[in-house]
């Protein structure tokens, strides 16, 4: 039976001598791919590695004192947050009525017209223990009686309640800062300066 001519050439196709042109051809058909999918690749790798070594900065809003907010706490507490190098963002009552705070973020007074709270609550989730503690200790340094506020009462609603001990304060808040008093005392660490002389801010 003869072979049909299609298969024929296909059989022989090995055979058949090439013209250069066409293995020039056949080179280009399969090198051209080849190499834009590696510089595509290697493009893809550059930028990525690029990203991370020059990462785009994230644009912050401008962090402008909370309403409820002293002035002079507000600065105190940038300080503290410079000191201990965490960031400033983390400020979530001042002035205020959450139930689980009992009244002690109510109003202490009023400076240039504006109601302040001598109270501050922090979140601090994102810090380790170790960062918690560098924070609690610039707070103080700077005039701030504060405590981590953990345990079974606090579940879910940890925090950092701070009082800024240089302003005039409701008695509540008063009783905080000499109860911090007397624990600093007792801790065995040195008094700081606006420990002495706290009270007459409010007497
Ligand atoms: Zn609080």
């Amino acid at each position: 039976m003869p072979i049909c001519l299609e298969r024929q050439e296909k059989l022989l196709s090995p055979l058949l001598i090439r013209h250069p042109r066409d293995k020039l051809k056949e080179v280009r058909r399969v090198l051209v791919p080849s190499l834009i999918g590696v510089s595509v690749l290697i493009l893809v790798i550059g930028w990525c590695l690029v990203r991370f070594l020059y990462p785009i900065p994230h644009p912050r809003p401008p962090f402008l004192r909370p309403s409820g907010m002293a002035p002079v706490a507000f600065t105190a507490f940038l300080q503290a947050c410079h000191a201990a190098k965490v960031h400033p963002f983390r400020i979530f009552q001042t002035l205020g009525d959450a139930p689980r705070s009992k009244g002690y973020h109510l109003r202490d007074g009023t400076l240039n017209g504006e109601d302040y709270s001598a109270a501050v609550d922090l979140g601090v989730e994102d810090l380790s223990p170790h960062k918690r503690a560098e924070l609690l200790e610039a707070l103080g340094r700077v005039g701030f009686a504060a405590w981590y506020r953990s345990g079974p009462k606090w579940q879910n609603g940890e925090h950092v309640h701070a009082v800024y001990a240089g302003l005039p304060m409701k008695p509540q808040l008063q009783e905080q800062v000499r109860l911090w008093n007397r624990e600093r005392g007792k801790s065995g660490r040195k008094a700081l300066r606006w420990q002495k002389s706290w009270r007459r801010f409010w007497r």
